[in-house]
Formats: structure tokens, C-alpha cells, sequence
């Protein structure tokens, strides 16, 4: 096995990152564990602020790292949460909490008619720190975004993100089909099929 360092600390990721990359002969390790502090993500682009993790990462851990950043960018709003959608409210002096970014983004919205949405997730792997060449997966979710919430599951803006071919919201999906379709999911898919052709062998150098 290849030990790999996941810069993130979140319990879920470290599951679905493992159970996918462990068939690829991937070890993955979060970041704390190895005693690495989380990296700035200063950045205004995903892609910009998980290749910094990653390199952050595998700089200090000395080994392969992944890093993943995501969001929901809201087309009225010229892509808008995008990078800031965990502390959206927080910018604007309010609570850095799901219910106080779900509140602003709605008033946000008030009056426009274009709802189109989508959430967006990048998923960065660096074989080593100075990796000139790292793989960049991507996945995307379309929906819109409804003033009122519909449904208990999920996180984030899920309440408010209507996926309208299903006619559900995100958080009204069993977490399974959540996982199965998400943009998380969408990218973590188009990583595996990388990594399978042209990762795998390169990072056991
Ligand atoms: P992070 O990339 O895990 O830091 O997520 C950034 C932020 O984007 C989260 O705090 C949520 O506000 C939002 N977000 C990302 N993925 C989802 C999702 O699947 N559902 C709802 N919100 C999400």
C-alpha cells in the first residue's frame, strides 16, 4: 500500500475518500494525524486553493497528498458564494452557520428570477510537493436554488438546492443517492479512472 495524505480532517471525506482509493492501493492518511496544521486557502478559484492544500500537505508529510475544495456557485450572482460558500454569512458580518448562509444567499437572490445553481467540487493529487504535473478531477451538480427549505438531510445549502429532474432537493435524497450523484461523487469517479491509468505507478517512485 501507498500511504497518502488527505489534507482534511473531516471524518466523511476520510471514509469516502478511503473506501474508493483503498481498492487503488492507496493508505489514506489525514492530515492531523501526521501532524500537519491546515493550510490558508486564500484563493478565489477552487482549483488555486486545493493545489495549495495539496502541496501543503505532502510538503510537510513527505508523501502523496489529496485535497479537495467545493461549493455552490449561483449563476444571478456571477458564481457567487463559489470559494466563500462556508463563511458567505460570516462576510457579511452575520453567523458563520448553514442556516445563516442559506438566509443570506436567499436575500441575496430576492427579486431575481434566475435560479440556476450548481455545486461544484475539485479534488487535487500530488505525487510530491514539487509535482509539476498534478491530477485535477472535477465534478459537477446542477439544481436551483428555492426560497423555502424542503428536507432534513445533507448539509450546507442542500435544503435550498432543487434538483429539479427529481423534483426533490438535496437534502430530501437518502444520503446514499446523495453520495451517488453529487458533485463530490462526480469527482471522486473521474479521480479513481485517473489515478488507475496514470497515478497509481508514478507516486511509488
Ligand atoms: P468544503 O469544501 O468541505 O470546505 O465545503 C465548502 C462549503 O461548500 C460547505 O461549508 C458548504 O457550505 C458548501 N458545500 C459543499 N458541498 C456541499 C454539499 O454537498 N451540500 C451542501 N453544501 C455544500
Amino acid at each position: 500500500m501507498q500511504r497518502l495524505v488527505l489534507a482534511s480532517n473531516n471524518p466523511g471525506k476520510l471514509r469516502e475518500f478511503g473506501a474508493l482509493l483503498s481498492p487503488l492501493g492507496f493508505d489514506v492518511v489525514p492530515q492531523g494525524q501526521l501532524g500537519v496544521p491546515e493550510a490558508e486557502e486564500p484563493f478565489g478559484t477552487f482549483v488555486e486553493n486545493a493545489l495549495a492544500k495539496a502541496r501543503h500537505a505532502s510538503r510537510l508529510a513527505g508523501m502523496p497528498a489529496l485535497a479537495d475544495d467545493s461549493g455552490i456557485c449561483v449563476q444571478a450572482l456571477d458564481g457567487a458564494p463559489g470559494v466563500y460558500s462556508a463563511r458567505y454569512a460570516q462576510m457579511a458580518g452575520q453567523a458563520k452557520t448553514d442556516a445563516a448562509n442559506n438566509a443570506h444567499l436567499i436575500s441575496q437572490l430576492a427579486g431575481k428570477l434566475n435560479r440556476r445553481a450548481h455545486y461544484y467540487c475539485v479534488l487535487v493529487f500530488v505525487r510530491h510537493a514539487a509535482d509539476p504535473c498534478p491530477i485535477i478531477a472535477e465534478g459537477v451538480w446542477h439544481g436551483e436554488v428555492v426560497d423555502a427549505p424542503r428536507g432534513a438531510g445533507g448539509f450546507g445549502y442542500d435544503a435550498h438546492f432543487l434538483l429539479p429532474e427529481l423534483g426533490k432537493t438535496a437534502a430530501e435524497l437518502p444520503a446514499d443517492e446523495k453520495n451517488a450523484v453529487s458533485h463530490r461523487a462526480l469527482a471522486l469517479r473521474s479521480l479513481a479512472a485517473r489515478l488507475q491509468t496514470e497515478g497509481r505507478g508514478q507516486a511509488a517512485r
